[in-house]
C-alpha cells in the first residue's frame, strides 16, 4: 500500500472496512447513526463487535480499548485481549456485543470534583458509534464516553455529543419554520488547527522545566527572536519535514486529513491543520493528532512541545478551531452566498451566533480558561481575555441597513490588478483578514483563535454549540407563532444587531485603546483563569445548561472544581520545579562562577606590575547582588508555596492564592535569574540557553 489513496484510512474501521465486514443490513443502521445520530439497535452490536474484531484480527490487533477523555484533559484507555479460554487448553479470539457498548472502569482515580467519593468507584464506558474505531499498535481503539455509576457525565464527549444533538435538533426546528422541510439533519463542522513546537531531545533532557511542566520556567532572550518574521511560512528544514511526512503518513493512515503543513512565527514552531469534518470527529482525530505528534517526534530526535507558552518572549502556542453548520442535504448555513442582503436565512443564522457570543462571552472565555493559556490571551501574539466578533464591514453594514430597515447598496467587488498580465485575475474579498479576533467570521465559518495548543477541544465546541442552539430554539419559538414570518425574521434580525452590536469589533484586538473601548462597551474581561472561572455556575450559565440538558448544576459545580484543582496542580508543580532548578543548579553554577572570577581578580593583584582587576570586580559585586535577591525570592517562593499547601478554603481562593502570590513570585525570581544568565559564563550555565534550544534545530 503505497499510494495514499490506498492507505488513506487503513487503520479505521471507516465506511469500507464496514461495508466489508457488517451484513447489509446492520451496515445501514450503523451509517444512519453515524450521519443522522439515529439510535442503533443493541440486537445490532454482537454484529458489530464480531466485524471489527474481524477487520482488527486481519491488521493483526491481539487487544481492544475502549478510549475515553476523563477531565484529565488528556485521553484515557485500559486494554484487554481478545483471548477467552476454549476446550482442551486452546483459547479464540472473542468480542462481544456487550464488551463493545460497555466497559467497567475503576473511575476513583479520575477527577470528579467531588461527585463521586472514591470509595464509589464504579465507572462506565460506553460505546459513541459516532466516532470511528481505530488501530494503533496491536490494539483496536473505540472511542467511548465516560460516566458514573450514578449517571453523572465524568468526560468531556458526552457534553459535546449532546450539545450536538441540541444544536441539530434547534436548527432543524428553525428551518423548519423558515419552510425547509427537506433539513433532516444539522451537523457543527470543525477544523482545528494546531500549533506546536519542535525541539531537540537531548536539549530536553537536560531541562527538568520542559520535562516537568512543558515549558522554560528560565532562560534569558537569545540576541534574535522572531522580529525579522523570518520563520513565519518560511521554508521548512530537511529534518522538520521527514518528521512532517511522517506525521501526515500516520494521521492519513488513521483517517485524519491532515493537510496543511507550514512554519509558523516563533523559531521552531508549526502549524498542521485537517480538513473539517463533524464536531466529534474533528474532537476525537484532534486528540489523536496530538498523541502521534508527541509519539512521533523522538523518531526524529525531537520533542514535541504542546505547551502554551514554552519560551518567554516569543510567540506561544494556539489552536484555531473553524466551526459552522452544515445540513444533511449538504448546505453550509454561514454561506452568505452572492447576495448576502437577499439571503435572510443566512442572517438569522449569523444573527444567532451573535446574540449567542453576546450573552454567553464569560463561557467562551471559561472554555479556553487554563493555566497554560493564560500567557497568551492579551501578550500581543493571541487574542486578548476579551470576547468580541469580527464580521468585515461589509456584513456590519448589511445588518445595520435591515436594523434600520433601509435598502443595502452593495459595494462591487473589486478585480485584483495584479500587475502582471500572465497572472490569472482573482476576486478580491469583500474584507481582509483580521488575525486580531478572538471569534472571526470568515466567509463561510467562525474562527474561534482563543484556545490553547494542548486544549481539548470538545470544551470550546460544547459552548459555541450550545450558546447558539439556545438562540436558534428562541428564534425558532417565535417564528412557529408568526403569521409573517419574512417580516418577523427581518425583526429578530435587526433586533439582535440593535441589542447586541456592542460584541462586533473589527478593529485591531491587540491594541491598548481596546482595553478602553471594550470596557465603556460592557464586555468583560476575565484575565486570569480564576477570574474567569468565578462565572461558570453563574445562574444564566446554569439555566442555560439545564434548559438545554448538557449539563446539570451539579456538573457544573464538579467541573469548576476540577479546573481549577488542575490549575492550581500545574502552577504548584512548575513552583516546585522552579526552586528545585533554583537551588541546586542555578544558585551553584552562579556561586561557582564568581568564585572562579574572584581568584582571577586576586591572581592579577598579585601580579608583580599590581594589575586593577576592576572589571571583574565590578561583575563580582553585579552577580553578588543579583544571588543575593535570588537566593530571597527563592526563600518567598517556598514560602508562597507553603501558604498554598496549608490553604483550608475552597478550590477558588487556593487558586487565586497561586495566580496572585505564588506566579508572581515565580516570576520575579525568573526575572533575576535570566539577568544573571546574561552575565554569566555559558560554560557554567546549567542548561541549554534559548539560543541553543531554538535556533539549533
Ligand atoms: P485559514 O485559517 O488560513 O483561513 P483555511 O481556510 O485553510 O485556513 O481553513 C482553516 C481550517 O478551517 C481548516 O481546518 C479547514 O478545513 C477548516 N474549514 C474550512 N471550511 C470550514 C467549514 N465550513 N466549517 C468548519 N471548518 C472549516
Ligand atoms: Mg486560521
Amino acid at each position: 500500500m503505497n499510494s495514499i489513496p490506498e492507505f488513506f484510512g487503513s487503520m479505521v474501521f471507516n465506511d469500507e472496512a464496514m461495508k466489508k465486514f457488517l451484513s447489509e443490513e446492520v451496515y445501514k443502521a450503523l451509517k444512519s447513526t453515524i450521519e443522522n445520530g439515529q439510535h442503533l439497535d443493541n440486537s445490532m452490536a454482537n454484529e458489530v463487535a464480531n466485524g471489527m474484531k474481524e477487520w482488527a484480527l486481519s491488521l493483526g490487533c491481539t487487544h481492544f480499548t475502549h478510549w475515553f477523555q476523563p477531565m484529565t484533559g488528556i485521553t484515557a484507555e485500559k486494554h484487554d485481549s481478545f483471548i477467552v479460554p476454549a476446550d482442551s487448553g486452546k483459547v479464540i479470539m472473542e468480542f462481544s456485543g456487550k464488551e463493545l457498548i460497555k466497559g467497567e472502569s475503576d473511575a476513583s482515580s479520575f477527577p470528579s470534583g467531588g461527585i463521586r467519593a472514591t470509595f464509589e468507584a464504579r465507572g462506565y464506558t460506553a460505546w459513541d458509534p459516532t466516532s470511528y474505531a481505530f488501530v494503533m499498535g496491536n490494539t483496536l481503539y473505540i472511542p467511548t464516553i465516560f460516566l458514573s455509576y450514578t449517571g453523572e457525565v465524568l468526560d468531556k464527549k458526552t457534553p459535546l455529543l449532546r450539545s450536538m444533538e441540541r444544536i441539530s435538533a434547534e436548527a432543524v426546528r428553525l428551518l423548519k419554520a423558515l419552510g425547509r422541510d427537506d433539513v433532516t439533519h444539522v451537523n457543527a463542522s470543525v477544523g482545528a488547527e494546531q500549533e506546536y513546537f519542535l525541539i531537540d531531545k537531548e536539549m530536553y533532557l537536560e531541562r527538568r522545566d520542559l520535562m516537568y511542566t512543558g515549558r522554560t520556567l528560565f532562560g534569558a532572550r537569545p540576541p534574535k527572536g522572531q522580529e525579522m518574521d523570518d520563520h513565519y511560512f518560511g521554508a521548512i528544514k530537511p529534518r522538520v519535514a521527514a518528521f512532517m511526512e511522517d506525521l501526515d503518513r500516520e494521521l492519513w493512515k488513521l483517517g485524519v486529513l491532515a493537510k496543511t503543513e507550514h512554519n509558523e512565527a516563533a523559531p521552531c514552531q508549526h502549524e498542521i491543520a485537517p480538513i473539517f469534518t463533524s464536531c466529534n470527529l474533528a474532537s476525537d482525530q484532534n486528540q489523536l493528532t496530538m498523541r502521534v505528534m508527541k509519539n512521533l517526534a523522538p523518531k526524529h530526535g525531537f520533542v514535541c512541545l504542546l505547551h502554551e507558552k514554552p519560551f518567554e518572549g516569543v510567540n506561544g502556542s494556539g489552536k484555531h478551531n473553524n466551526w459552522s453548520l452544515s445540513t444533511n442535504t449538504g448546505e453550509n448555513l454561514f454561506r452568505p452566498g452572492k447576495k448576502p442582503f437577499e439571503n435572510k436565512q443566512f442572517l438569522l443564522f449569523l444573527s444567532a451566533v451573535i446574540k449567542g457570543v453576546d450573552e454567553f462571552q464569560d463561557l467562551l472565555r471559561i472554555s479556553v480558561a487554563t493555566a497554560g493559556n493564560d500567557h497568551r490571551l492579551g501578550a500581543h501574539e493571541a487574542p486578548p481575555a476579551i470576547m468580541s466578533i469580527f464580521l468585515g464591514s461589509e456584513l456590519e453594514e448589511i445588518l445595520e441597513a435591515v436594523a434600520n430597515g433601509e435598502e443595502y447598496i452593495g459595494v462591487k467587488r473589486a478585480k485584483m490588478g495584479l500587475g502582471v498580465d500572465a497572472l490569472p485575475e482573482f476576486k478580491k474579498d469583500t474584507t481582509d483578514r483580521n488575525r486580531t479576533s478572538p471569534f472571526a467570521f470568515t466567509g463561510n465559518k467562525f474562527e474561534f483563535r482563543s484556545l490553547g495548543s494542548s486544549l481539548n477541544i470538545a470544551c470550546p465546541n460544547i459552548i459555541i454549540n450550545t450558546i447558539v442552539a439556545e438562540q436558534l430554539s428562541q428564534f425558532a419559538d417565535i417564528l412557529e407563532k408568526s403569521d409573517n414570518v419574512e417580516k418577523d425574521v427581518e425583526k429578530i434580525i435587526g433586533d439582535v444587531y440593535r441589542n447586541h452590536h456592542r460584541i462586533i469589533f473589527n478593529g485591531n484586538n491587540y491594541a491598548e485603546e481596546w482595553l478602553e473601548e471594550a470596557k465603556s462597551r460592557g464586555l468583560c474581561n476575565y484575565r486570569t483563569m480564576p477570574e474567569a472561572m468565578e462565572h461558570y455556575g453563574d445562574e444564566k450559565n446554569i439555566k442555560l445548561f439545564e434548559k438545554n440538558k448538557v449539563y446539570t448544576a451539579s456538573e457544573i459545580h464538579a467541573r469548576t472544581e476540577i479546573l481549577l484543582e488542575s490549575y492550581s496542580k500545574t502552577i504548584n508543580i512548575e513552583a516546585l520545579t522552579m526552586l528545585d532548578m533554583a537551588r541546586k543548579d542555578i544558585f551553584p553554577a552562579v556561586s561557582r562562577f564568581v568564585g572562579e572570577v574572584s581568584n582571577t581578580a586576586v591572581s592579577m593583584k598579585k601580579l608583580e606590575a599590581g594589575i586593577n582587576p576592576k572589571a571583574e570586580i565590578e561583575l563580582i559585586a553585579k552577580l553578588s547582588d543579583l544571588l543575593i535577591k535570588f537566593s530571597q525570592y527563592c526563600n518567598e517562593l517556598e514560602e508562597a508555596v507553603n501558604k498554598a499547601h496549608n490553604h483550608k478554603g475552597d478550590a477558588l481562593s487556593l487558586a487565586y492564592i497561586y495566580c496572585n502570590e505564588v506566579l508572581g513570585t515565580m516570576n520575579k525570581l525568573r526575572k533575576v535569574s535570566d539577568e544573571m544568565e546574561q552575565y554569566t559564563d555559558a560554560q557554567y550555565w546549567p542548561y541549554p540557553s534559548y539560543g541553543r534550544l531554538m535556533f539549533t534545530v
